[in-house]
């Protein structure tokens, strides 16, 4: 799933976004609420919040490697590492 702010985007596989475990470790590390949990502990990307995004680097910490990814659309969509 991707979802697209205008100067953030953030791109969760399917997989992880499926995984409840995952969903609720992203809500609960991400400081401006991009990531909520939705019925059934399935991942739901906060459309309103994407561009309150601070760079932290949190959530790609919280999760596998690749799962998420934070896309910088001000910078040719710069994937933040
Ligand atoms: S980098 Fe930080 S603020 Fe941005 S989505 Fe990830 S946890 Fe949230």
């Amino acid at each position: 799933m991707r979802r697209d702010g205008t100067f953030i985007a953030v791109e969760v596989g399917d997989q992880a976004a499926a995984d409840a475990t995952l969903a609720h470790a992203l809500a609960e590390a991400c400081p401006v609420d991009i990531f909520a949990q939705a019925a059934g502990g399935k991942l739901e990307i906060v459309q309103e919040n994407l561009d309150e995004c601070v760079l932290c680097r949190l959530c790609l910490d919280a999760a596998p490697e690749g799962a998420v990814r934070v896309l910088k659309l001000y910078d040719n969509e710069a994937v933040l590492a």
